[in-house]
């Protein structure tokens, strides 16, 4: 694991370096999914410190399982159903999967109850209009301005709920062995951030959650800052994580 973990840095430095920045502005994300708690100690005594799980149920006894592990973080990446927001709320550091206002509400009334430092959250956006994908539908945002409007106007709600900081989005690009299709989410992704940056002036909307093991390279190139990687680091995965 020590070797595909320190490949991976490898190709973050490498695909940073390229568009001039520095390795330490993308965040590497284990995903751990899937894996026992086992595992992530093992990627813990490696360096890892963020480790990504898309379902509350299974990550809720691994996380138990790694409490002693100080400076851990938790990330949620996988679809959120709003009677599962409370305890994503006692679970999670950050929410990728953010993807609905009612989704947001009800994780800022849970936050606040809970009275824990703010939970760091991203919109979860389809740009590829992917029927598949979840998201906020924002396919075609660029030319669509009551969309946009749109958009704009839920990022602003979202924003001013407390007990959240929204620090930016996140998308899953399609399956597709075609860089330049998956080129192109990315930047439609990077673009939508950048617009909802100027209009919300007095956010940080810094991070931009995209990139998996099969095209962090594209994802970093277009501006990623946080990747996240399951089967690069840990190998495939022994049944599918749905
Ligand atoms: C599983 C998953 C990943 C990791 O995918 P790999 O192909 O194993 O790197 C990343 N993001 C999300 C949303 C996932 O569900």
């Amino acid at each position: 694991m020590k070797q595909a973990i320190d490949y991976i840095r490898e190709r973050i430095g490498q695909a940073a370096a390229r568009s001039g920045r520095l390795p330490s502005t993308v965040t590497l994300i284990g995903v751990s999914k899937t894996h026992p708690a086992e595992l992530v100690r093992e990627a813990y005594a490696a360096g890892i410190r963020q480790f990504g799980e898309n379902r509350v149920q299974e990550a809720e006894s691994k996380i138990s399982a790694c409490s002693d592990l100080a400076d851990i973080e938790w990330h949620l990446i996988g679809h959120l159903q709003r009677n599962k927001a409370k305890k994503a709320a006692q679970l999670f550091a950050v929410i990728h999967s953010v993807d609905s206002l009612e989704l947001a509400q009800a994780l800022s009334r849970h936050a606040v109850e809970l009275n824990r430092t703010p939970i760091r959250i991203l919109l979860q956006c389809n740009v590829s209009g992917e029927a598949s994908k979840e998201g906020i539908a924002a396919v075609g945002w660029e030319e669509n301005a009551p969309l946009r409007t749109e958009i704009i106007a839920l990022a602003q709600t979202v924003a001013a709920l407390p007990g959240l900081t929204l620090v930016g989005l996140m998308t899953v690009a399609p399956y597709s062995d075609d860089q330049e299709t998956v080129r192109g989410v990315f930047h439609s992704l990077r673009s939508l951030r950048d617009v909802l940056q100027a209009a919300l002036p007095h956010e940080q909307l810094t991070e931009l959650s995209m990139g998996m093991s099969g095209d962090i390279d594209v994802a970093i190139a277009e501006g990623a800052t946080m990747v996240r990687v399951g089967r690069a680091l840990f190998g495939e995965r022994s049944y599918p994580a749905v």
